[in-house]
């Protein structure tokens, strides 16, 4: 049955069962894979909206911006639309250079940083082919109202760890930051933000490594892209366009 042919609610059923059946093998039998399908996203930004929520994200950090692309001349002209997550690279240049050794590839493939061994130096920031990574400058959004509200302190779950925003000196403030594909979202056996939540249905998620998942049907079209492959990045974050 095609794609087309699913009601979203099952498609979302199926990467859930998906990610629970990867999640019953070690970690390094996982390789978890987002694909993102361009004819369906339609720029609403909701992920990017869902994300910045899951992740208590402050103001300057984002981690799924949606990129827009204008194609043709007036008038005679198309948009389309790119989000852009990070790209969990097989071989990321955003690890190489991290004098703190901070940040890692896991055996999932997902890039972990560690916030307490970040020193903040932003070589990561620099690195990154694809802009994923923004620093945190520890700003809030009531800066300069009366009162900092609680909401912003609430600790987010990054990597599993719980991490409040006690101040402008603690961690993560003064860490880089990128998305994590819900890592903590996924280990509990639910999907991303951004997955759950994508208007178009045009965001999947699973295990690249279970050749019943969702994904892996995904990834074997021949509408399958990766960003800028010369750079030689190796992404797992996989485009159909
Ligand atoms: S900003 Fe942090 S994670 Fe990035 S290179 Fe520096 S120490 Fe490593
Ligand atoms: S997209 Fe950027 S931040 Fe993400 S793994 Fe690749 S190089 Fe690192």
């Amino acid at each position: 049955m095609a794609l087309i042919d699913i009601k979203p609610h099952e498609i979302r059923k199926r990467m859930i069962d998906d990610i629970r059946r990867a999640l019953q093998k070690p970690i390094q039998d996982r390789r978890w894979v987002m694909v993102i399908d361009q004819e369906k996203c339609v720029g609403c930004t909701a992920c990017t909206t869902s994300c910045v929520a899951e992740n208590h994200l402050p103001p300057g950090v984002v981690y799924r911006p949606v990129v827009e692309e204008e194609h043709g001349n007036y008038p005679n002209v198309r948009k389309s639309f790119l989000p852009r997550p990070c790209m969990q690279c097989d071989d990321p240049p955003c690890v190489k250079v991290c004098p703190a050794h901070a940040t890692w590839k896991r055996m999932d493939g997902i890039i972990e940083i560690n916030y307490k061994r970040c020193i903040g130096c932003r070589y990561c920031i620099s690195a990154c082919p694809y802009s994923a990574r923004t620093f945190d400058m520890g700003y809030f959004y009531t800066d300069n109202t009366p009162e900092i509200m609680q909401y912003e302190r609430e600790p987010n779950f990054e990597y599993g760890k719980a991490w409040p925003r006690k101040d402008r000196e603690s961690s993560p403030v003064g860490n880089a930051r990128k998305c994590t594909y819900c890592i903590h979202k996924v280990e509990k056996g639910m999907l991303p933000a951004c997955v759950s939540t994508c208007i178009g249905d045009a965001t999947y998620f699973g295990d690249a490594n279970d050749p019943k998942s969702l994904i892996a049907e995904l990834l074997a079209s021949p509408r399958a892209r990766k960003l800028r492959e010369e750079e030689g990045t190796e992404p797992a974050t996989t485009y159909l366009v």
